[in-house]
């Protein structure tokens, strides 16, 4: 039957109504969607869904102007200003939600991000995840001196294959006792009490991109544990910088490879500037980072921090 144009009109009205509210698909994110990316030996992080894309921030903060979205140079511009200026609710407009296989320890880290909704495989309903994470024999890292939660070096090839057979011999023993123990007919949540932090353990993670980006801000760095590092690498480098290029730009830039200068490090730079070496140790005696002249320089954290602040800016260290 044929449509008056009243009907036509009308229905052309809803039609372009329905393509405004569709929803917005990044379809680089769409390509691998479901798909296991693999992560350590046995992890893997897979995203399970999304909501929104850049374009959902930029709608977002025009909200309040009742614009829609100009350009696409603007929109980028408007998502750099956002991130720079921390406006961050914007970005709590996309979410996204992962399936990841992570080992224990590495999950003790992760779960402490409170701003995410969770739901972990469960050991007192299911059989626990037979696999752990095992380390090759060339990764084993010495305890660091200076940082006394960090790694530096590694134990040379011989000491490596030691403590990997130990570790597989360990592995396979714990495994071995929680599955005879299961057998006996001991409760899945008691037999599970000695099985190893390495042990493998699944969970979905669906968190909104501020917090992702804090997350990964947080977990990317060079501080963090390698292991939970290679999760956030991944997280970053392989699924965000595909879902929101724009805000992954935008994060690399303003936050992951910027650095922020305290009150104190200004005035150094300044004396710098103005006086020049003496002025600036002066500056830092002043503010008890170096001691009085004539004594012994013993480490000082802040100090270091500064250090390595002055190292990227190319600025040499006034008092080495
Ligand atoms: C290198 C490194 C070393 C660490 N070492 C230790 C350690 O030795 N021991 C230890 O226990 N933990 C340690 N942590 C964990 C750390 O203290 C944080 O608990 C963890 O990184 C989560 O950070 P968050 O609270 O900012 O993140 P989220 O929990 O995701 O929270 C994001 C933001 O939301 C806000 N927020 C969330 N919940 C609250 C709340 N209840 N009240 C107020 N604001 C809230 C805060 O602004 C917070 O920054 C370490 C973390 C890192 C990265």
């Amino acid at each position: 039957m044929l449509k008056t144009k009243k009907q036509e009109t009308k229905a052309n009205r809803v039609e372009q109504q329905a393509e405004k509210l569709s929803r917005p698909l990044v379809q680089e994110l769409d390509d691998i969607l479901g798909k296991p990316i693999k992560v350590l030996d046995d992890g893997f992080i897979r995203v399970v869904d999304y909501m929104g894309s850049d374009e959902s921030i930029v709608q977002a903060a025009r909200v309040s102007y009742g614009k829609g979205t100009k350009k696409v140079s603007e929109d980028r511009g408007l998502i750099r200003y956002l991130l720079r200026h921390q406006h961050t609710t914007p970005f709590e407009m996309c979410e996204i939600k992962f399936h990841v296989r992570v080992p224990m320890d590495c999950w003790r880290q992760w779960i402490r991000h409170r701003t995410a909704n969770v739901n972990e495989y469960s050991t007192r309903y299911s059989l626990a995840i037979d696999a752990s994470q095992r380390t090759p024999h060339t990764e084993w890292r010495m305890q660091s001196k200076d940082n006394k939660q960090g790694s530096e070096g590694f134990f040379d090839g011989d000491k490596g294959k030691q403590f990997s057979a130990q570790e597989l011999e360990l592995q396979n023993f714990s495994r071995q006792v929680y599955e005879q123990r299961v057998t006996e007919g001991m409760a899945r949540e008691q037999a599970r009490k000695d099985l190893p932090l390495s042990t493998y353990t699944e969970a979905y993670w669906k968190v909104d991109l501020h917090n992702l980006l804090h997350f990964l801000w947080l977990r990317m760095d060079p501080h963090a544990q390698y292991e939970i590092r290679m999760y956030a690498k991944t997280i970053g480098e392989q699924i965000v910088a595909k879902w929101v290029p724009f805000a992954w730009q935008a994060f690399l830039d303003y936050k992951v490879n910027a650095s922020a200068l305290s009150h104190i490090e200004i005035e150094i730079i300044k004396s710098l500037n103005a006086g020049g070496k003496d002025a600036a140790i002066e500056k830092a005696r002043e503010f008890g980072l170096l001691p009085a002249a004539g004594q012994e320089i013993k480490g000082n954290r802040e100090r270091s921090d500064i250090e390595a602040k002055l190292n990227l800016l190319g600025i040499s260290i006034p008092w080495k």
